[in-house]
């Protein structure tokens, strides 16, 4: 009500203004003053130092629903909400103490009482002036209720999350920080898995409604604990709860179980019908803990619950951290190992029956400092990273470099490398390869890439696109570890391989006993029968080699023949 314009409001007041044709100046300036003062779009109110309202602007009256005449000789407490009123009263019983009041000069936040009764937020600047001798207070005022109302809900957004009206990660890190103060809690993270597929399969608003759906499961489940429910981005929600200290983490781990069962059931959004799953991740804060820390540590724990194939929990531990801490450390190493050219390419030769060097496997080392890492360290992380590929192309030049340096004299020696899947998936594979190649003046020719046969689980079509078109440039390929994976001999018949690696282990086991020997021997037969070139690698006494030589293996590889040499002192041995 007291938003309407000031100026439709001073329209419809009568105005009565009785100019006597004799004033003076006086009755002039006066008449200035109250065109000023009901042009002023805040309330002005003034009064006596007892409180007693003297003049009244037009604003005034709109803004507190009161005419001037009602008001006037009015104690100003009739424009305060009761509480504020009576210490108003207090105050004024003391004048000096009033004029010397620190409100005076400054702009304050308070509550305003219209003529109806309500309250309403507003903005007082109170001064303190003397006319004719008399001091006077005047107040100007100035409704707030629009910026109250943006301020709250700029709060809210801050705090709650807009699709479920769930508190969000904020709210929920205070909630928790204020319950950690009278107890233990028990916080879980609850990831749903592979969620997304829902916003990209059917549409993002569909995506909401289900999760509006699991915010109400998860709650219901809360509810029966008082546990607290809040909605993180994406697909996250998290649970906080009291427990108390005697309670075991069985007891989390049984909710946990009841939690995942409930996730798992249906859920029907127009008339489509969804089975999910979650990975939840829980931890334990002790009374006095920092809620950020127990978060944490739930977020580790449901890392962990995903790592280990999603739609379970996992409880947190320490050695979590220790770990997430260390693979942290390998990674900053890794990357700043590739800006300081830390990765060298060693060879290791593999040799026909007769013991003659006809080829070499490239294997790369990481020189830290004085230490020569193996890549059974950093391969997987670097893997799981994504800088396995920036490393391949390391790996691949410094091949072509080594193939380059071979020729004309030993064009027929072939140098053999890894590739990881990642990378070979990798977009423009073929490409890049090949534009190493040229600047490096190298023949692809010489070139064995070694895959494994995890490869195969990827997009076969794609895979084997990719080794048509490298095959139609003279690379040959050749299956590592060939029958420790996933053996798809239909597919790997389908695609250009010539060799498999037979896996050291099968060459461990083939010296140790009738069945071990067996299985070698399959393995050999296998590859044989395939009609693939066949490699035995590890070979590391004199019985292996010539077991292998008797089965009529191709080529071999192991310490017991050559061990894996520097780029430098391999071509050396060579040239
Ligand atoms: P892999 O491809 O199976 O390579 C053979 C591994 O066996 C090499 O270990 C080699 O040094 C080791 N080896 C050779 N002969 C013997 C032996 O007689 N006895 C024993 N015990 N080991 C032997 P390395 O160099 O530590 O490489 C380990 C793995 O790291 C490789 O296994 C390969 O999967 C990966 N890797 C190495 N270099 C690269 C690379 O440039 N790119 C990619 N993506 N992976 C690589
Ligand atoms: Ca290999
Ligand atoms: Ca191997």
């Amino acid at each position: 009500m007291h938003k309407r314009s000031i100026l439709a409001r001073a329209a419809e007041m009568e105005v009565s203004v009785g100019i006597d044709t004799a004033t003076t100046t006086v009755v002039d300036n006066e008449q200035r003053l109250r065109d000023v003062l009901d042009s002023i779009f805040d309330a002005v109110v003034v009064t006596c130092i007892r409180g007693i309202i003297q003049d009244f602007n037009r604003a005034a009256e709109i803004l507190f629903g009161y005419e001037k005449s009602e008001v006037l000789g009015k104690n100003v407490a009739i424009l305060m909400p009761r509480s504020l009123a009576k210490q108003h009263d207090q105050f004024m019983q003391n004048p000096l103490q009033a004029a010397n009041a620190k409100v005076l000069g400054r702009l304050r936040e308070l509550e305003g009482a219209h003529k109806n009764g309500e309250l309403f937020p507003i903005t007082i600047g109170l001064n303190c002036t003397t006319w004719e001798g008399i001091p006077r207070y005047i107040a100007s005022i100035r409704d707030i209720s629009d910026r109250r109302k943006a301020e709250n809900t700029i709060q809210t957004l801050s705090l709650y999350d807009a699709n479920t009206n769930l508190p969000n990660r904020l709210n929920f890190m205070k909630l928790m920080q204020h319950q950690l103060q009278y107890s233990d809690v028990s916080v879980m993270a609850v990831n749903m898995d592979f969620f997304n597929r829902i916003n990209v399969a059917v549409s993002e608003s569909e995506g909401e409604q289900v999760l509006r759906v699991l915010a109400a499961r998860i709650s219901e489940f809360a509810t029966e604990f008082n546990g607290v429910v809040a909605k993180d981005i994406e697909d996250r929600f998290w649970i906080g709860m009291e427990v108390s200290t005697n309670e075991t983490l069985d007891f989390d781990a049984r909710q946990m179980r009841r939690l995942l069962a409930m996730l798992r059931e249906e859920i029907v959004v127009n008339s489509r019908h969804y089975l999910l799953t979650a990975s939840v991740g829980v931890a334990r804060g002790r009374k006095g803990a920092n809620s950020s820390e127990v978060v944490t540590h739930a977020e580790t724990a449901v890392h962990q619950a995903k790592m280990r194939g999603r739609d379970q929990f996992s409880v947190y531990r320490e050695v979590m951290t220790e770990q997430v801490v260390q693979e942290f450390e390998l990674e900053q190493q890794l990357r700043r190992a590739l800006q300081k050219n830390q990765f060298e390419c060693w060879l290791q030769s593999k040799v026909d029956s007769n013991g003659k060097v006809v080829s070499a496997e490239a294997l790369v080392r990481w020189r830290l400092q004085e230490k020569v890492i193996a890549p059974d360290v950093f391969i997987p992380l670097a893997e799981r990273l994504g800088i396995i590929n920036d490393i391949g192309w390391v790996v691949a030049r410094k091949v072509a470099q080594v193939i380059c340096a071979l020729q004309p004299d030993n064009w027929h020696l072939n140098i053999a490398m890894n590739v990881s899947p990642r990378q070979f998936m990798h977009e423009n594979f073929t490409a890049t390869l090949q534009a190493i190649f040229l600047e490096e003046n190298a023949n692809l020719q010489q070139l064995t890439i070694e895959i494994t046969e995890n490869l195969l689980i990827h997009d076969i079509i794609k895979v084997k696109a990719v080794m048509d078109e490298l095959s139609q440039l003279g690379v040959r390929f050749s299956v590592d570890d060939f029958g420790t994976g996933y053996s798809n001999l239909k597919r790997l018949q389908w695609i250009p391989v010539t060799e498999v690696k037979i896996d050291r282990q099968f060459v461990v086991a083939g010296m140790q006993g009738e069945r071990g020997k067996a299985l070698l021997d399959t393995i050999i037969m296998m590859g044989q029968s395939l009609g693939m070139h066949t490699v035995a690698e590890g070979i590391e006494t004199a019985a292996q080699f010539t077991y292998l030589q008797s089965k009529g293996v191709d080529q071999f590889q192991g310490y017991y023949l050559h061990r894996p040499e520097p780029m430098r002192t391999w071509l050396q041995s060579i040239l």
